[in-house]
């Protein structure tokens, strides 16, 4: 399965091959304001399946809640947020946003964060789980995508030796 998308004025396109390895609904304060909405729909991708594919992106520092650096990848043009770098997530990963997804119904949140923040007009789906803040990777993830975790940071900690 590949998925395109792009920024808001067509300058930057990417796609990913794959599935993501979670999706993300993440209702923290600082994907409210990033987003200007109620929440994030971040796919998590191992950053090797993200490609960029015409425009450039510029990128900025912000903290995240773990006061962890945060990277923000956006159109240098018209500003649209693409995706974040964690620097506390485990792997090389890129959380892509959904909303800049050709089309964004392909994929729907497998859990929901920082619902401590949530707004109170957001009724949450109650077959998906939902945190308050973050979540014990083997409560919510499939076998296959701890696998997957697990083999990404066994490369990388092979290529950091090298
Ligand atoms: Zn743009
Ligand atoms: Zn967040």
């Amino acid at each position: 399965m590949a998925a395109t998308g792009g920024c808001a004025c067509g300058a930057v396109r990417y796609e990913f091959t794959g599935k993501p390895l979670i999706v993300h609904a993440c209702h923290c304060r600082d994907c409210q304001r990033i987003t200007g909405g109620a929440f994030v729909i971040n796919l998590w991708m191992e950053a090797e399946q993200v490609k960029l594919t015409s425009g450039k992106l510029k990128r900025f520092g912000l903290k995240g809640g773990t006061g962890q650096d945060h990277e923000v990848f956006f159109c240098g043009q018209c500003g649209t947020y693409l995706w974040s770098k964690y620097h506390g997530a485990p792997g090389d990963a890129r959380f892509v946003r959904a909303g800049t997804l050709d089309k964004p119904q392909a994929f729907k949140p497998d859990v929901h964060i920082f619902t401590r923040s949530k707004l109170r007009w957001v009724v949450l789906p109650s077959e998906t789980p939902a945190f308050k803040t973050f979540y014990k990777f083997d409560q919510v993830w499939s076998p296959e995508s701890l696998e997957r975790l697990r083999r990404q940071r066994g490369i990388k900690k092979a290529t950091a030796v090298r």
